[in-house]
């Protein structure tokens, strides 16, 4: 008999989801008439804007005359993509980007969970705690994270512990890992880095010879001056950095699919093998040959009118919907006496449960206010004590759930 990858048995995240699943279940069978309000999700709820439809629809036409037809595209993406994210977001921000830098891709999630494969198992990773578990179940899955431990730490990977008292920003790492993932504006905190503190982080990696991961789904809500967008705004970042980017968010294509990965031509790793250094661009092209294809033209077409003129004020009025959603939020979270974080450079608030127990605070959520939040635990172990709520709702929805909650004290 073919013998699995047993590592899939060991994620742990199942357990926190049947949890859930389990007292959600129990809720709503003592409340059976509850019409609750879901602020659980990282979904997006708006439609697709008008500049995705149109350029959606021309290009399905294109698809149907032999004269434009499109068979098999470019691995890489098409040119006419990644010349629009080349110049609208790097050459914008005064950032040097070459088109071949740029690797158009079905989304964050993807590429995150794959990029390990270019990179030797015996790496030791540094991950933010809390995270998005992608991080962590993508190097579980692939032999990188160790065996798992009490308190649901993976013994070959270093926590990166984001505390309320440091107001969610980790400490650089004592224990010296080989990659570190950043993730900023972040899922699930809410918070950003600075300037200065993202410089701290770069200047470590170049110190010490660290990969840096950056995912920056979420730069299209940083709404502060200060805030860095890219990685690449730090000078130097080129030679250790590598930054993801997605259109899910931002644009609303969690059902399109589409982002986009940056490797600049610095970024280095060494071959034992080969006992020389290697370009991670060059090993990424031959990976992306071997296992990927890039989204279909259609799709390319549909985010190059992310950067055209109407793309541009669209996406402002799909993120300005969110974040005055989060504004309500934070404002009915102040009413109710109720500690948080983020918010205001990211669609997500982090709120510190009054009792220590994410699942204390999310039941009361939801037997007082019927919302339906995120337990902490969902985002690693340093998530116990507190929950998610989203900003990705329908504002009807959102504005339903401030009052019941600013009627609330906890
Ligand atoms: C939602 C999310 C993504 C999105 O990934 P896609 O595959 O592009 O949809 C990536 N990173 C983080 C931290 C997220 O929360």
């Amino acid at each position: 008999m073919a013998l699995v990858n047993s590592q899939y048995l060991k994620v742990s995240q199942d357990a926190v989801e049947q949890e859930i699943a389990k007292r959600v279940n129990v809720l709503t069978v003592l409340n059976p008439k509850v019409d609750f309000i879901r602020l659980d999700s990282g979904d997006v709820t708006l439609p697709l804007m008008p500049s995705v439809i149109n350029a959606m629809l021309s290009s399905v036409h294109e698809m149907s005359r032999d004269s434009a037809f499109k068979g098999r595209g470019p691995v890489r993406g098409y040119p006419f993509l990644i010349d629009a994210i080349v110049k609208g977001d790097f050459k914008s921000r005064g950032i040097k980007m070459l088109p071949e830098e740029v690797f158009v891709s079905e989304g964050t999630k993807q590429d995150v969970a794959s990029i390990g494969d270019i990179l030797c198992k015996d790496n030791r990773i540094g991950v933010l705690d809390p995270i998005f578990q992608t991080y962590i179940e993508s190097n579980v899955v692939g032999y990188r994270a160790g065996i798992l431990e009490k308190n649901r730490h993976w013994s070959n990977i270093v926590y990166l512990t984001a505390t309320h008292e440091k107001g969610f920003i980790p400490d650089l790492p004592t224990e010296r890992p080989d990659i570190i993932f950043l993730s900023y504006p972040n899922d699930p905190t809410g918070v950003t880095l600075t300037m200065s503190e993202l410089e701290r982080w770069v200047n470590y990696a170049i110190e010490n010879k660290v990969l840096v991961l950056f995912d920056a789904t979420y730069e299209a809500f940083i709404s502060e001056s200060g805030v860095p967008h890219s990685i690449y705004e730090i000078k130097n970042a080129r030679k250790v950095a590598i930054e993801f980017r997605s259109f899910s968010k931002s644009a609303g294509f969690t059902g399109l699919h589409c982002g986009y990965t940056v490797i600049p031509k610095e970024v280095k790793g060494y071959s034992i093998y080969s006992g020389r250094n290697v370009f991670l661009n060059d090993l990424w092209q031959r990976r992306q040959t071997i296992k990927n294809n890039a989204p279909s033209y259609i799709i390319q077409r549909a985010a190059e009118a992310l950067y055209s003129e109407q793309g541009r004020r669209e996406v402002k009025q799909n993120v300005d919907y969110y974040m005055t959603n989060a504004s309500m939020l934070r404002a009915a979270l102040d009413a109710a006496g109720l500690t948080y974080s983020g918010g205001v450079n990211a669609p997500y608030i982090w709120v510190r449960s009054p009792w220590n127990s994410s699942w204390k605070l999310f039941e009361s959520l939801f037997s007082s206010c019927r919302i339906l939040s995120s337990p902490g635990e969902r985002f690693g172990p340093s998530g116990e004590g507190y929950v998610r709520l989203s900003a990705f709702a329908n504002q009807n929805q959102v504005m339903l759930a401030c009052s019941r909650l600013a009627e609330f004290k906890f």
